[in-house]
């Protein structure tokens, strides 16, 4: 047999330098181009998975969101602090999900990403930003979770709203999340009112305008009524970013008192 041959570590240069020969004719065919400033990636910068299709630039200037943290909201924190702490939004408040975490923060390449694919519809950074999710799933409270028992489940938009965009952003994060995690995914949601766009509003003002906005989705209910079903899984709220909290902490109320949902965990790629 060839292979009882030839020496593994032979091999195993052999088939890195086929590799590198390959990456080398792929680049001159389809050369890699930065998914935010344009620039052309070379295949010895990237390593890949981990450059989410940025050139070395744009990947220096992603914020990846470390603690401390507030263990709440996510809120991140330049000081230092040893214990888990509240920061001032979160204490005395009560949010109906258990915690929010982001990779990143929603600045610099990765916001372009973001608006890219939301308002430019560019569908094609759907599992690049999938990937981003992913990496908040290193959080050590969630590390201690079998989440194969869990449900991602998408933030809704008004039905108006994803007929005019072509898609829902959270639900096709969500598709994309199964194939990378295999964690199963349900739009338990719907958004039952349109609201007006909340970027001047302060916190209060947002919790305010976002009650009675969500309720469960006709298919959810359905199979609550017909299939009798009564035991839902803990959710992982899948949105792409977070920002004060307010839709998410709507969205875990109506996924507790409808779902009866024990656990609710706000995923997103960024945090604003
Ligand atoms: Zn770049
Ligand atoms: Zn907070």
């Amino acid at each position: 047999m060839v292979s009882n041959i030839i020496n593994p570590e032979f091999a195993e240069a052999l088939r890195c330098k086929a590799m590198e020969i390959r990456d080398f004719c792929l680049d001159m065919v389809y050369p890699r181009t930065c998914l935010s400033c344009d620039a052309l990636i070379e295949s010895k910068d990237s390593a890949p998975k981990l450059d989410l299709g940025l050139c070395e630039d744009c990947r220096q200037q992603l914020n990846s969101i470390e603690p401390p943290f507030c263990r709440i909201c996510g809120e991140p924190f330049s000081g230092q602090i040893d214990q888990t702490f509240l920061c001032p939004n979160c204490d005395g408040r009560r949010m109906a999900f258990d915690y929010a975490i982001a990779a990143y923060k929603a600045e610099g390449p990765l916001r372009e990403l973001i608006h890219q694919f939301k308002y430019n519809r560019n569908l094609a950074l759907r599992g690049i930003l999938a990937h981003a999710i992913t990496l908040a799933f290193q959080d050590s409270r969630l590390q201690s979770e079998d989440l194969s028992h869990w449900l991602l489940v998408p933030v809704p938009l008004h039905w108006s709203r994803e007929m005019h965009r072509g898609f829902n952003q959270s639900w096709e994060l969500c598709k994309q999340l199964t194939k990378q995690t295999n964690i199963p995914a349900a739009p338990l949601l719907r958004r039952s009112r349109r609201t007006p766009r909340q970027v001047r509003l302060s916190r209060n003002q947002r919790l305010e305008n976002m009650r009675g906005v969500f309720a469960p989705s006709y298919r959810a209910w359905l199979s609550q009524i017909i299939l009798r079903r009564r035991a839902w899984p803990n959710v992982l709220l899948i949105d792409d970013v977070l920002t004060t909290g307010a839709t998410a902490h709507e969205c875990a109320r109506v996924l507790r008192t409808h779902f009866g949902v024990q656990k609710v965990v706000v995923i997103t790629a960024a945090r604003a």
